[in-house]
Parts: structure tokens; sequence; C-alpha cells
């Protein structure tokens, strides 16, 4: 078997949507052609809009997709205790610091920035400030580059630049403790061996704060691919599950033509499936 591990990483707050099927589909191809593992994460952290059901209509429209994987699926509430000691030890080298700045301070900033047509960013406020595990209600902050940039290699993108100063100490525990979506990833991939990770062009964004986050922890980057989002005949992105919940009441919303695009997806799918599966035998 190949050194080749791929994810597919859902969350289960709605049905599987049709950008999230292909991005499974592309990390099962690329591990059956190479002979690598598809792994199964479930990011399901979000406990008020996670559910098993949700869990189960994911698993069966892979199914019927036809996508597999090896292992036992992770689930990500199950590991929550994994991260904590991964934070104190970020802290504990001064790569991360604990902030305890209030939010009314901090949205009369954030409002005086939008009033100044200024992009908001923490101002840093505690970064040097050496706050203690004793300094009550705080979150914990990553220490990013100040200056600079941070260089995302990418498959597809080639090298994409994001300076510096565009990205701030951003959260990666909140007040009770828990930790944040950028954090969680990295940990996971990391745990799970995750060698390659293909996802959406939507999380492009994300990309630089984990690779900062991959060079805090010490753990090597995986090799990132970030596709283009799938469109519907309009050319717009397909809204995401959220936006579909939005704009349920107007009949002209892109839900209505959710039918006829899944079917053509999954008809390049099988396609593609096909051929792959021609190419190895
Ligand atoms: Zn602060």
């Amino acid at each position: 078997m190949s050194s080749v591990v791929v994810r597919f990483a859902p969350s289960p707050t709605g049905s599987l949507h049709i950008g999230s099927a292909r991005t499974a589909l592309y990390n099962w191809l690329y591990a059956r052609h190479t002979g690598g593992k598809m792994l199964l994460r479930i990011e399901d952290t979000d406990v008020e809009r996670s559910t098993p059901e949700n869990v189960r209509i994911i698993f069966d429209g892979l199914r019927w997709l036809g996508v597999d994987w090896d292992e036992e699926p992770v689930y990500q509430s199950q590991r929550v205790d994994r991260y904590r000691p991964l934070i104190d030890k970020l802290i504990a080298e001064g790569k991360a610091y604990r902030c305890v700045c209030n939010k009314d301070d901090l949205d009369a900033k954030r409002e005086s920035a939008i009033a100044d047509k200024r992009k908001y960013l923490y101002d840093r406020t505690c970064r040097d400030a050496g706050h203690g595990p004793d300094c009550g209600a705080h979150v914990v902050r990553l220490k990013m580059p100040v200056d600079g940039a941070i260089v995302v290699r990418d498959v597809v993108l080639g090298e994409v630049s994001f300076p510096a100063e565009e990205l701030d100490d951003w959260i990666i525990a909140r007040t009770d403790g828990m930790p944040t979506y950028n954090f969680v990833v990295v940990a996971d991939d990391h745990d799970m061996r995750v060698t390659h990770v293909i996802r959406g062009a939507d999380h492009l964004n994300n990309t630089p704060k984990q690779v900062v986050v991959y060079e805090a922890l010490g753990y090597d980057l995986p090799i990132f691919t970030h596709m283009p989002l799938t469109h519907g005949p309009d050319g717009k992105n397909f809204p995401n599950a959220t936006a579909r919940r939005r704009s349920r009441n107007s009949p002209s919303s892109a839900t209505c033509r959710m039918p006829c695009a899944i079917i053509s997806c999954v008809s390049d799918g099988r396609t593609a499936i096909r051929n792959c599966l021609r190419r190895k035998s």
C-alpha cells in the first residue's frame, strides 16, 4: 500500500452538500488511484446542529455514490481531550498566549474599524502581556508572523502568498476552553497521518492559519490541493446548507435546481469512478 492518506471531513449539520460529495469523490479517486487510504472524519463538535441522523445521511450518500473508506470513521467530539495539552504546550513555548480583552472593548474596536472602512484585526494588546493561567476569563490566541508573508503551496493554484499584515492573532481556544476549527483540523490531520489535503477552494483562506499551526506544533505540512467550487448552471456557487435554509421560501432559489445538478454530478462521478477502475484493471 502506498503512503498516501487522504480524508473526507464533513460536518453532520445538514445533509451531504453537492460540493462535499464532489470533494469526497476526488479524495476517494486519489486514494484508490494511488493505492493509499481514504479516511473519514466526522466534524461533530457543533453539538447543537450535529445529529446522528445527519451522520447516517452522509454515510448513506457516500455509499450511494460508490465511495467507501478505510478504517473506522474518526469523530472529532471524541477527541476533545487531545487538543488541550497541545494548546498548553504552545502557550508554554511562547507560541500562543492568553488574551483577556473583553468583548465590549473588542466590539468597540471592530465598529470603529468598520466606520473607518478598515479591515478589523485584533491589535495584539495581550501578545506580550504574559497572562498566566489565573488571569480569569480568557481566550487563547496564536502568535502569527507580524511581517513577511505566509506562503501556501498548492497543487492546483501554485504558490499563494498571504501578507502577514492581513492576518491577526486568531483565537485557537475559546473562553470555555474549546479549541477552534482551524486548530483542531491540523491536530486531527496530523494524528490521522494525512499526507494530502484535497478540499474546496472555499477553504483556501483557512490554510495560511493552519500552516502556522503546523509550524508551531513542529508537524510536517501535508500537500494541499484546493479545487474550484461546484457551480450551478448560472455560474454561481451552490449555496451551503445555511444559505439554502435562508432561501427556502424563494421559488427561484438554487435549492430548486439541486436535483438536476446532483444527477449530473453523480453521473460525472460514476463516469470518473468507472474510468479510474478501468485504468487500474
Ligand atoms: Zn487581549
